[in-house]
């Protein structure tokens, strides 16, 4: 059986999430608005759900919204703002970062493309922002702050609480897409002064297709789809039963577990860094530091390499983790985070993620990072040769 080492990609669904969420597929399908009983109990899975999702953030139940996933959360809270701003003829200025992920730089592009100003900050060589910066981007059009807690990528952890704090002082909406973090480190929403947060179900041990958007009270946002009003209006259509109660079933767990998994993955990260670090041509990508790297996340860069064909060699060798280099018209081309590292092309088309889970051991972790040293070792070797080869 392959090592499984891509859960920033997506995580196997718990045992106990699919027994949670059978009886939703079977005997209790009814529709939550329905008022007969299979709607009673359906609505009543919903219920349960929302409080075990408050519990995970600390917020109250009103406070959260289900979504289809983390890519509409982060849409809604992007766009559904931007038109409570329009409509009350507010600033026309967003701040955000270069290493977002699509899902927040698509509806960032899209405003710029409405006459919004977007500042996009960049990002030190490890993948941090400089908070001076932020603050000093900051003007009196300045509506909405949306800086991603953790990098999926690279795994760096931006200072979510300080930019927390200035948004508030200075009434500024502040979202982040904290799709990576759930289960890996804690999350209380009642600490930080955040207005909105996204989530997704898939990469906490739910199935794909759901998400969270927690909104704080008070902190309006307007829809950007139009349907039967369900979610307040602001995220319609017939909930998806089975998927909420998951995501609840799987929140409850994650809050649970969390310090218990973070002290796990933070071991595995280590075993992965000690073993991978020394190697000559290999650079790891992100924060070297892992208290400042998301539990359990690797990100490297080998010269000479490409990254597609890495992740070939290491499926071949039993080991599934993946690359933010990827092959665009025959071309190998970094991502847009690796880009905003200002690496060189050369080590940055060699780029590889290896992301443990709570479902890893230290064993796993050790075979697996000598088997990726010795792919590393041959890889930067042939790419050395190739290139004397074509300078000749
Ligand atoms: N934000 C981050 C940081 C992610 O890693 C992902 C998924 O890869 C998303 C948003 C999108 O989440 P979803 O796959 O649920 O749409």
């Amino acid at each position: 059986m392959a090592i499984y080492l891509d859960n920033s990609a997506t995580t196997p669904v718990r045992r106990e999430v699919i027994d949670e969420m059978l009886p939703f597929l079977e005997s209790d399908f009814g529709n939550p608005s329905s008022i007969h009983s299979h709607g009673m109990k359906a609505a009543a899975g919903v219920k349960l759900a929302r409080q075990r999702v408050a519990e995970l953030l600390n917020c109250s139940p009103s406070e959260v919204y289900f979504s289809p996933c983390g890519t509409y959360a982060n849409n809604v809270a992007i766009l559904g703002r931007a038109r409570f701003v329009e409509a009350n003829e507010g600033g026309r200025h967003l701040i955000t970062t270069s290493i977002e992920h699509p899902s927040v730089i698509g509806p960032c592009q899209y405003l710029e493309s409405k006459g919004w100003r977007v500042t996009y900050l960049p990002v030190d060589n490890e993948g941090i922002i400089d908070f001076e910066r932020l603050k000093n981007a900051i003007a009196d059009d300045t509506s909405i702050i949306t800086v991603m807690w953790a990098n999926n990528e690279i795994g760096s952890l931006q200072p979510i609480e300080e930019i927390a704090q200035v948004a508030v002082s200075r009434g500024i909406f502040f979202h982040t897409d904290a799709v990576q973090v759930p289960g890996k480190l804690p999350i209380d929403v009642s600490k930080h002064a955040i207005s909105a947060l996204s989530l997704s179900g898939h990469k906490f041990y739910a199935p794909k297709g759901i998400g969270i958007l927690y909104l704080r009270q008070g902190e309006n946002v307007m829809p950007t789809a139009f349907g039967g009003g369900q979610e307040m209006g602001i995220l319609p259509g017939t909930e998806s039963v089975p998927n909420i109660v998951a995501i609840g079933k799987a929140a409850e767990l994650a809050g649970i577990e969390v310090i218990e998994t973070e002290r796990k993955l933070r071991l595995m990260q280590k075993i992965l860094l000690e073993k991978l670090s020394p190697i000559e041509g290999l650079r790891i990508t992100g924060p070297s530091d892992i208290d400042k790297r998301l539990p359990g996340h690797i990100s490297v860069a080998i010269s000479g390499a490409e990254g597609e064909s890495l992740v070939m060699k290491c499926d071949l060798k039993g080991i599934s983790v993946s690359s933010g280099s990827a092959c665009h018209k025959g071309i190998i081309e970094p991502s847009s985070v690796l880009r905003a590292l200002r690496l060189p092309d050369i080590e940055a088309r060699g780029s590889l993620r290896i992301s443990a889970g709570r479902f890893n051991t230290s064993e796993e972790c050790e075979k697996a990072a000598d088997l990726l040293a010795q792919i590393a070792v041959k890889s930067a070797k042939v790419s050395k040769e190739t290139t004397i080869e074509t300078a000749i």
